[in-house]
């Protein structure tokens, strides 16, 4: 273990090692802890899609920035870490979304108006053209939109590439170790206690996902932290089908069916409020079967790969939680995320490392956990 870094890093999700990639490139020393395996959380059973367009709101104008913001980073953020040595598996496949029903085709239309003033070259397809896209798609689709800019990552390999990119420039690394406390002088934090020893640090960044909230669980000069951080399980299934791989990552406005890298076919993902296990369910599985026949029916006789379950970390107001957290100098906070976590990583740790490096907190304000009172 070092005895002393400028920044010790609590957690290696994707929010934990996409920072201490950032904080290395910026000449910080930097120490990620991770109690299990760098992405053994919700990051490495994630879906992987990067669709900010799709699941941020443009009436949030911070988040929806973010979203924008990670949107660009994306290809670079791919193309330098695959130059460090692991590729992360970014395709920028774009996202097609298919209407069913009356009603989801009336919201398809609704964000296709803004969308496409977007200049991101979001188009509006009909039934053929979808066909003509994806020839396996369910005829019964009545429309779809085509957003080329967006795509899919996997979960795993963009932990793996932060890490190892984040490792060679210098960052002290751990897995299988635990952070069991705060250290402080008064009211400034000095470090981590760990299961197996001390690090001494100038900051401290708490990624923990939605282990981050859990109460009284880290001790600060005036009392628990109290952080609204609650978990949601999520499951993802793979399936194989010889010939068969989706050209983009399509939603049916239940869920995503996406192509992979290695043949296999992504489906994902459900929702489930007030479950903590990393279970992967019978009735998940029926669910997400459901999902990919729907979007491709030639999908009912893929073969069933294997499935993985993680837990998101939500916050009352759907917003991530990046920022100081108040009354504990040297601390900040990077989690909350919840479904867009993957997507939001290359501006959230943009935004935490400016904040760390250079002392410019603004673009954090509302995100800081203040807001909740
Ligand atoms: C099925 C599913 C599908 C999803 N699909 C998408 C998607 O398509 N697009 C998208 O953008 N997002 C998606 N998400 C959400 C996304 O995966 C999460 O928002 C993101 O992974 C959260 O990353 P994190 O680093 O905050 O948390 P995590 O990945 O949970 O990492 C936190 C880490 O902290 C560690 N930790 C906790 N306590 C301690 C401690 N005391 N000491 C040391 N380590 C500790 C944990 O072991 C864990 O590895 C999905 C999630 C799931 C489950």
């Amino acid at each position: 273990m070092p005895e002393a870094v400028d920044v010790a890093i609590i957690g290696g999700g994707v929010v934990g090692c996409a920072i201490a990639w950032q904080l290395a490139k910026g000449g910080a020393s930097c120490a990620v802890v991770e109690r299990g395996a760098f992405g053994g959380g919700a990051s490495g059973a994630t879906a992987g899609i990067v669709a900010p367009l799709w699941h941020l709101d443009p009436d949030d104008p911070a988040m929806f920035r973010l979203g924008l913001r990670s949107l660009e980073l994306f290809p670079l953020w791919s193309a330098e870490l695959a130059e460090a040595g692991v590729n992360p598996e970014f395709q920028p496949t774009g996202v097609l979304r298919m209407a069913f029903s009356d009603a989801d085709a009336e919201e398809l239309r609704r964000a296709f108006r803004w969308q496409s003033q977007l200049g991101l070259g979001v188009d509006w397809l009909e039934r053929d053209d979808l066909l003509r896209r994806e020839p396996q798609a369910n005829p019964e689709a009545r429309a779809a939109v085509f957003s080329p800019q967006e795509g899919c990552v996997r979960g795993q390999r963009l932990v793996d590439a932060l890490a190892h990119a984040a490792g060679r420039l210098g960052a002290a690394l751990y897995q299988g170790v635990e952070v069991t406390g705060l250290r402080y002088d008064g009211d400034r934090i000095t470090g981590v206690e760990t299961t197996t020893g001390g690090i001494a640090a100038g900051q401290v960044v708490l990624a923990a996902g939605p282990w981050s909230g859990l109460g009284g669980r880290w001790a600060a000069p005036g009392g628990p932290l109290d952080l609204p951080v609650r978990g949601v399980k999520g499951q993802r299934i793979l399936l194989r089908q010889p010939g068969f791989l989706p050209r983009s990552a399509t939603h049916n406005f239940v869920g995503y069916v996406a192509p992979r890298l290695d043949g296999n076919v992504l489906v994902a993902s459900t929702r489930e409020e007030g479950c903590f296990d990393e279970r992967v369910t019978a009735e998940g599985i029926a669910a997400l079967v459901s999902v990919a026949v729907r979007s491709f029916p030639s999908l009912a006789g893929a073969a069933f790969v294997g499935g993985r379950a993680g837990v998101r970390p939500a916050t009352p107001d759907g917003r991530p939680i990046i920022g100081p957290a108040p009354g504990v100098e040297g601390l900040t906070v990077a989690t909350g995320h919840d479904a867009v976590g993957i997507m939001l990583s290359p501006g959230t740790a943009e935004l935490v490392a400016q904040y760390l490096l250079d002392g410019n907190g603004t673009p954090l304000e509302p995100f800081g956990v203040g807001r909740f009172g």
